[in-house]
Parts: C-alpha cells; sequence; structure tokens
C-alpha cells in the first residue's frame, strides 16, 4: 500500500490516557476488523516514527477510528499524540494483523489489547451476529477500562470485567488466573482471541494450556 495522509476529524480523550481519534478515510482504503495500520505523524521529526495501531472502526464506515493508549514516559508517538489537534496529519503506511474473527469464542483483552476486538465486535454488532461471544477484559482499575458502556451494550451479559489493582463491587478483582479462566471458558471452546502485553499474554496462554485449550484455537497479537 502507498502512504497515505490523512487529516484528524477529530481527537479526544476518552479514558484518563487513552485517545479517540477520527481521520478522513482515502478513496479505497480496505481492511478487515481487527486489522492494524502503521501509522506515523506528519510532522517534522515524526514522519519516520512508525507504530502499529489497531483500526476500531469497521470497514463499511466512512471513517477510520483509531484508540490509543498514551505512554507520556516513552516521549514516543503516542505522547505527541497529545500534542495534536483537528487538522493535523496522520501517515498510514502499510495494513496488517494477525487477528481477525473466526467464528463465535472467548475475546480476552489487557487493556488497549481491546482494539482489535472493538472493530470485530463492532462490526459483529452491525451485522446483528454477536451471538454468543464472550468478553474477558483485564484492566488495572476501573478507570482504565475502555469504552465499557458500548462493550456491554454490544455483549450484554457476556462481558466479563476484571480489575487488578482495586475491589470495585461488581467486578471480578485479581489477574486472571487459570481457575478465573475455567469459569469462563469451556473445554469444548473453539476459539480463543488473545491479546494484550507480553507479560498478561505468556500468563494467559500458559493458563490456556493447562485447561487442555487446543493451541490451533487461539488467535492471538502482542502489544
Ligand atoms: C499490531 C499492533 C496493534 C496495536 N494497536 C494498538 C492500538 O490500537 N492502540 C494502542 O493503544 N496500542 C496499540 N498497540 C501498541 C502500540 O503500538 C504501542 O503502544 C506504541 O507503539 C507505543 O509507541 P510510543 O512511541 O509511544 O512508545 P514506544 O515505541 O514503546 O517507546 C518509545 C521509546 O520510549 C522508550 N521506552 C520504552 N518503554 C519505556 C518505558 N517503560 N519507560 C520509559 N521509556 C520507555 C524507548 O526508548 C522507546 O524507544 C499495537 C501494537 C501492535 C503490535
Amino acid at each position: 500500500m502507498a502512504q497515505q495522509i490523512v487529516k484528524i476529524r477529530y481527537i479526544t480523550h476518552i479514558t484518563h490516557d487513552v485517545l479517540e481519534i477520527v481521520t478522513d478515510k482515502p478513496e479505497g482504503f480496505t481492511f478487515t476488523a481487527g486489522q492494524a495500520v502503521a501509522v506515523s505523524i506528519n510532522k517534522i521529526g515524526w514522519v519516520n516514527e512508525v507504530r502499529p495501531f489497531s483500526l476500531t472502526s469497521i470497514p463499511e464506515q466512512y471513517f477510520l477510528e483509531f484508540i490509543i493508549k498514551v505512554y507520556p514516559l516513552h516521549k514516543g508517538v503516542t505522547n505527541h499524540l497529545l500534542q495534536l489537534k483537528e487538522g493535523d496529519e496522520l501517515i498510514l503506511h502499510n495494513t496488517f494483523g494477525a487477528i481477525s474473527y473466526k467464528g463465535k469464542g472467548v475475546f480476552i483483552a489487557g487493556g488497549a489489547g481491546i482494539t482489535p476486538f472493538i472493530s470485530i465486535l463492532r462490526d459483529l454488532h452491525s451485522r446483528k451476529e454477536v451471538d454468543s461471544n464472550k468478553l474477558i477484559f483485564a484492566n488495572k482499575t476501573k478507570e482504565d477500562i475502555i469504552l465499557e458502556a458500548e462493550l456491554k451494550a454490544i455483549l450484554k451479559h457476556n462481558v466479563v470485567n476484571i480489575i487488578a489493582d482495586e475491589n470495585v463491587k461488581g467486578y471480578a478483582q485479581g489477574l486472571i488466573s487459570e481457575s478465573f479462566l475455567k469459569s469462563h471458558v469451556s473445554q469444548s471452546c473453539k476459539n480463543v482471541y488473545l491479546c494484550g502485553p507480553p507479560q498478561m499474554m505468556e500468563a494467559v496462554e500458559g493458563q490456556l494450556r493447562q485447561l487442555n485449550i487446543d493451541e490451533k484455537s487461539i488467535t492471538k497479537e502482542e502489544f
């Protein structure tokens, strides 16, 4: 794909450290739900700083949306996104990604690892095919949960939020453990979708192995 420059139409915080960025969609731009784009900022000094971000809009929409957790301490691209405003530009490089929907199953996300699943779940919802798909969403605090209300509206009772650093009534508390997974992922589950930071992915993959979930049924991407 040739590089394409897109204008930011809308940029706002949706949690204390997560931005929603809506841009133009170039003519002929296609992707499948769950894919990511290599993105850089069209400003002097930033053009070659390319980072991967999932598309959180759905393929049919006339705009593109990104949901991006910012890391001010890295002094990298996500920190610089905090300076951007409507009318500034991003450069889209290639589209790629390991995650695509392969059928009903359990989505397990840690923090910003929810982003490829947002597009997939919105896409299924738009086609009325969410069915009994389930989401396990792990975060440090309740304030960190991205799009909590929307995900609840899409998945109804099939969302389980688990929070590591706080004890909040109505939410599971702690880190994902083998016994926690056992109560939410049935052995006959045909598809597990996993996305999150490396330590979380490693732990959950080990736990899924212990539960005899077939490795071939796991679709994953590390953030
Ligand atoms: C396929 C894919 C899709 C993704 N999609 C999304 C998405 O949709 N939304 C999202 O939020 N994230 C997503 N990510 C993660 C996202 O790409 C990274 O968070 C992003 O690249 C971070 O860029 P950065 O320049 O801000 O920081 P980095 O590139 O991580 O770091 C910049 C520099 O900061 C320094 N640094 C690194 N770690 C630390 C640290 N702990 N403390 C201090 N300094 C440090 C290093 O010198 C580094 O070179 C995705 C990742 C992948 C692989």
